[in-house]
């Protein structure tokens, strides 16, 4: 049983909140993304469970052992690092077959071990190589062949793909995601990446200066994000925000105005909508402006506004053309309008 609980976590050091008051229950086999921008605290986060880093507030929990004291090898939990970590003057085998050495795994049992670990990271082709003679992808699979071949309880990955291209970082990715399946065992992953985090994670905690912004599945971040820090930093583009008033129902800013909205608030809001939620039309629509910049995107179109300070961008059929500074109208359904307090950013619906 993997389930880790973190009770009112903290990481201070002086005056410095590196993460505050973190409560969360990791279930036994889930795969949890910890996502948000640099410095927010998700890589202290995965160090304090790996023991790597002391709390200095509360506790943590893997099944029904208090940890907070425990070393980080008697915690049963493999590492998987940005920077590979292998070592340079010991072939991929000798590299995958550490772990049960430092762990006094019965001799016997390292070959079968290390082949059925490199079999899953399709490395057997390559056992006898150093690092040096890998490229960037197979060195990362020499590291996850590591992390799974003495089959721990819980993985921890620190941004394991950013050190891949593009390429290899998505086909990287659907690798992770098999292995894990397959292997059923806990994981933690830290990304600053919302696309690693959307398509990997059954749950995804979104941080941000140290504080949880909101955990949920990627469908429930995405759909319903809990305020517009958690709304600017998922998806692609990230939602658009528009200041402006709500009155009776009706949201008005600069072009915009949209009715059919909940009438229990009212004065200055943030609105937000998703660029494939609108629809750009000839005539009529709630929201009208001048094209500010057109990209197109291959499968589809996109139209960029300003409005105000704010870029807006609306999603269109890969064959839509418009000119820059051509006046153009769009649908914004009511239905796909969140609303956040224009102060806080908390969603107020
Ligand atoms: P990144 O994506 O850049 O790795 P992160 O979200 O993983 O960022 P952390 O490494 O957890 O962020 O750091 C959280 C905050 O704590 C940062 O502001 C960092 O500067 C600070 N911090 C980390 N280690 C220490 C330390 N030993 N002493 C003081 N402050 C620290």
């Amino acid at each position: 049983m993997a389930e880790i609980r973190l009770k009112n976590v903290s990481k201070r050091w002086h005056n410095f909140v590196g993460v505050d008051n973190f409560n969360l229950t990791i279930h036994d086999r889930e795969f949890l993304v910890l996502l948000g921008p640099s410095g927010c605290g998700k890589t202290t986060t995965m160090r304090m469970i790996a023991g790597l880093e002391d709390i200095s507030d509360g506790e943590i929990w893997l099944g029904d052992r208090l940890v907070n004291k425990l070393e980080p090898k008697d915690r049963d939990i493999s590492m998987v690092f940005q920077s590979y970590g292998l070592y340079p003057n010991m072939s991929v085998y000798e590299n995958i077959r550490f772990p049960l050495r430092v762990r006094r795994v019965p001799k016997e049992q390292h070959h079968e071990k290390v082949m059925q670990a490199a079999k899953m990271v399709e490395l057997l082709d390559f056992l006898d190589r150093r690092p040096a003679a890998l490229s960037g992808g197979q060195r990362q699979r020499v590291a996850l062949g590591r992390a799974i071949v003495r089959q721990p309880n819980v993985f921890l990955m620190d941004e394991p793909l950013s050190n891949l291209d593009a390429k290899l970082r998505v086909s990287t990715r659907a690798q992770i995601k098999h292995l894990q399946h397959t292997l059923q065992v806990t994981t933690i992953y830290v990304t600053h990446d919302q696309i690693e985090a959307m398509t990997l994670a059954d749950r995804v905690v979104v941080m941000n200066k140290g504080i949880v912004q909101q955990v949920g599945t990627p469908t429930e971040i995405y759909d319903n994000p809990a305020n517009t820090f958690v709304a600017s930093f998922i998806g692609s583009p990230a939602m658009n925000l528009v200041p402006g008033e709500l009155r009776d129902g009706t949201f008005l800013a600069d072009g915009i105005s949209i009715p059919s909205l909940p009438r229990d608030t009212s004065g200055p809001v943030t609105l937000g909508f998703r660029a494939e939620d609108a629809s750009l039309v000839s005539e009529g629509g709630q929201f009208r402006a001048d094209v500010y910049s057109m990209e197109l995107l291959g499968e589809a179109t996109m139209a960029s506004f300003r409005i105000g300070e704010q870029l807006v961008s609306i999603k269109s059929d890969k064959s839509y053309r418009a000119e820059i500074g051509q006046r153009v109208h769009a649908v914004i359904p009511s239905s796909a309008c969140h609303l956040f307090d224009a102060r806080t950013g908390t969603r107020v619906s």
